[in-house]
């Protein structure tokens, strides 16, 4: 074995299907997290296999500067559903990436040179979306990070006023804290980012690589705040586990986007795969059954276990349940003896984020599975 950034954990997965994921021994696990939110159609879903490999036989890469089939149909779908008027696309390779992008191109577009983000962020690991992500343990020892970032409190809408002025030229923010530990933003905190951005000239860029695609019971987060940002950036769900994420912006960012670029934007296989996963998303329309089901989840969460955890919070299939001691030993239980696969955020939230396609039969496995080990 040579690889050395991830620890691994004791199961070998061997193959996927609908909301489970099998070991070599061929043992079931259920799936409320393995897949970090890039399964939201299910695991192996037969129309993004078939628009996926049908692609992978006619044209697997083409230079980004050639328009290809699949990558202008996926433009053509995510202007579609984007909200508002963000509906200017470029395509990566990873959320990190989009968020990169997104920072580059807020700078470039207003000429300004600060960043506000906001502290539990969470924004990825280079250098930039790294400068922007807020817990020291994903930064020790990687300084200097881009510079010019300033952090404020997580909803503190009077903070967020008073950070942007005339110098910011951005302010990215999840609309759900994700890795930070599922801490869902009121609408009322998002509108005065809103408004503060506005009034500022400054962009905001809304991060739902984790929230978006359906996960919090509306395709984007924005869409259940009826808050329209200038720069949107999504990922994880997006190719179905092929790599792709994207930056959606206003033509304002879009014009004086600068100079940007990467070999592998909006390559046909992965737009094959991502058209794929929205038309799945959007036909099926389990953003609503997201809703309906987390809805589901969270209420029995909070009945059952009551008063053996801290709290229950989240919105549509992210779902983060706060217990009394670590989430790692909750999530080692989990797995070992109620096989069934979680996440953590922080060291004491147990994350829950499964397929899209969950059924409130699973929901109750889940629920049976945390009052055993808790209550
Ligand atoms: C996962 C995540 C990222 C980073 O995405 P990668 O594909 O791992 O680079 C950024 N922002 C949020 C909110 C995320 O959940």
């Amino acid at each position: 074995m040579t690889g050395f950034v991830f620890s691994e954990k004791p199961i070998g997965i061997e193959r996927g299907e609908g909301v489970s994921l099998y070991d070599t021994d061929d043992r079931e696990y259920l799936d409320f997290g393995a897949s970090y939110a890039c399964a939201p159609v299910g695991h192996c879903h037969p129309e993004v296999l078939a628009a996926t490999t049908e692609q992978l036989e006619t044209l697997t890469y083409v230079q980004a500067s050639y328009p290809n089939a699949a990558r202008t149909a996926l433009y053509d779908s995510l202007a579609d559903v984007a909200p508002g008027d963000v509906d200017r696309v470029w395509l990566c390779n990873s959320g990190t990436e989009a968020n990169e992008a997104a920072l580059k191109f807020a700078r470039h577009a207003t000429g300004r040179p600060e960043i506000v983000a906001t502290m539990q962020g969470f924004h990825g690991r280079t250098m930039g979306s790294l400068a922007t992500t807020w817990e020291d343990a994903y930064r020790a020892g990687f300084g200097p990070l881009a510079g010019g970032v300033e952090f404020v409190p997580y909803g503190d809408g009077e903070a967020m006023r008073e950070a942007v002025d005339a110098e910011t030229a951005a302010v990215i923010v999840e609309p759900v804290q994700g890795e930070g530990g599922v801490n869902p933003a009121p609408t009322a905190y998002l509108e005065t980012v809103r408004e503060a951005t506005a009034a500022a000239g400054a962009a905001m860029i809304l991060d739902e690589i984790q929230t978006g695609l359906g996960r919090t019971g509306t395709l984007w987060a924005a869409d259940g705040h009826g808050v329209v940002p200038d720069v949107l950036t999504t990922a994880k769900g997006l190719g179905s586990g092929l790599p792709v994420g994207a930056t959606l912006v206003r033509e304002w960012i879009a014009a004086e986007a600068g100079d940007h670029g990467s070999t592998f934007s909006g390559g046909p296989v992965v737009s094959a795969a991502a058209g794929a996963t929205l038309d799945v998303i959007e036909r099926e329309g389990l953003p609503a059954h997201a809703a309906d089901v987390g809805d589901y989840l969270v209420s029995g969460l909070r009945e059952t276990l009551g008063d053996a955890v801290r709290e229950v919070r989240g919105e549509g299939l992210l779902v983060g349940v706060e217990v009394k001691r670590g989430a790692n030993p909750v999530l080692r239980d989990l797995a070992m003896e109620h096989r069934i696969l979680a996440l953590p955020a922080g060291r004491s939230v147990v994350r829950l984020l499964p397929p899209l396609t969950v059924e409130r039969e699973h929901a109750d496995r889940v629920i049976d599975a945390l009052e055993a080990i808790v209550a």
